[in-house]
């Protein structure tokens, strides 16, 4: 049994690449030229230099004490907060950016919803010196303000996106039309394990250096690479990917992820897309996604802007329906909460998203014990979802201590 990619880009029934090349004749460059880059040696050292001296890594693996002893384990934390510009999204950024200038592409385009993957391609371009344009929503333009006035300061142009529902997927459905159209010379940055193969496969590889990481620290740390328990949030699933890259197919692992439950995975309001949606093609790739009997995508809610795709990468999709990754449901509350535990017990403020990582602590606690080795990867920092923790502070003094 194997949870890898197949020779045709299916991780079981999901992914694909279904968009035809005669649309689009990207697809099928990026296909042929991918793997060979990014697996020489020349790639590799250049693109480990980089997150050594320019994103700052190895990123830490922190025992949490507190933590380990409320919820009877070994937690180790898998520090991507600490990376620069905040979050795991820079890893694969500077990967793609990489390929694109030894695939000769003179300009960079990329999809945003809340602006973090914008943020993480702008900061590439300008390191680069490569011309970059950002495809946003337009109604996320307005709501995110700090990273669209990000983004433009280090040089990118921001395209805010009016048709639609506004939001990420039309963004996304722009930035597909802008690529396809004139792909001689754009390269485009998808900034998840999402669209058409070969993205999912090329995001989980460069996401990749997590595990890798996480191998060689707790052999140090423990004396033995693999711990017990994987747990990560999944929007489109890179940070999780990049989590249990080197573990898929190792089954003492047990994986968990977590993704949006919104007001609740039976309130209409939800991202929860792999256990409440139905298989269909999602911006090129078979996925579990949030629509209608008829096929209409329906707007994802979750308090956290990063996890609100309508869908879930396919490899993600495929370890859930063979039983190989358990799935649960973070709400907004208990997102909330988590965030204020993990803040008040070890002083770090994680980031909305990897709060929902935080708030399955107390869903699987019950199959842990005090030799449990669980390692949890804090995908980002907080300071950009302050004012929610604030305005939740205000609303229940209570809950957050
Ligand atoms: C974007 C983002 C996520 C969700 O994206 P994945 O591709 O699922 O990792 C999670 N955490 C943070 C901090 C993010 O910025």
């Amino acid at each position: 049994m194997t949870y890898q990619i197949d020779e045709n880009g299916f991780y079981g029934q999901f992914g694909g690449a279904f968009i035809p090349d005669s649309l689009c004749p990207a697809i099928k460059e990026l296909t042929e030229k991918y793997l060979h880059i990014i697996e020489s040696e020349e790639f590799k050292q250049e693109y480990h230099q980089l997150l050594r001296d320019y994103v700052g890594r190895p990123s830490p693996l922190y025992y949490a004490s507190r933590l380990s002893e409320k919820y009877g384990c070994k937690l180790y934390l898998k520090r991507e907060d600490l990376n620069h510009t905040g979050a795991h999204k820079i890893n694969n950024a500077l990967g793609q950016i990489l390929l694109a200038k030894k695939m000769g592409k003179k300009q960079i385009i990329a999809e945003t919803g809340a602006g973090q993957h914008g943020v993480a391609t702008a900061t590439a371009c300008a390191l680069m010196n490569m011309p970059c344009t950002i495809y946003q929503g337009a109604l996320d333009v307005q709501r995110q303000r700090v990273n669209v006035e990000r983004m433009k300061m280090l040089g990118a142009t921001v395209v805010p996106v009016t048709r639609g529902s506004q939001t990420l997927k039309d963004a996304t459905d722009e930035a597909f039309q802008a690529w396809c159209s004139n792909s001689e010379e754009t390269f485009y940055i998808i900034g998840s394990t999402v669209g058409p193969h070969p993205y999912p496969d090329m995001v989980a590889r460069l996401q990749s250096v997590i595990s890798e990481e996480i191998k060689w620290q707790l052999e140090e740390k423990i004396g033995r690479d693999y711990p017990d328990y994987l747990i990560a949030c999944v929007g489109g699933g890179s940070n999780a990917a990049g989590t249990i890259y080197h573990y898929i197919d190792d089954e003492r692992v047990n994986i968990i992820l977590g993704e949006a439950g919104g007001l609740g995975i039976d309130s209409g309001k939800t991202a929860a897309s792999m256990q409440i949606g139905t298989i269909g093609v999602l911006h090129g790739s078979r996925i579990k996604l949030m629509q209608t009997k008829e096929g209409e995508i329906i707007e994802p809610y979750s308090i956290s802007a990063g996890l609100d795709y309508p869908g879930t990468g396919p490899i993600h999709c495929n370890l859930h329906e063979k039983g190989r990754a358990q799935v649960f449901a973070a709400n907004d509350d208990e997102a909330l909460k988590a965030a204020f535990e993990l803040t008040r017990m070890e002083g770090i403020i994680p980031a909305l998203e990897s709060a929902h990582a935080l708030a399955l602590l107390p869903k699987v606690k019950d199959q842990f014990t005090k030799d449990t080795v669980v390692v949890l990867t804090v995908s980002g920092r907080g300071d950009k979802d302050l004012n929610t923790y604030l305005q939740y502070h205000e609303e229940h003094p209570e809950a957050a201590f």
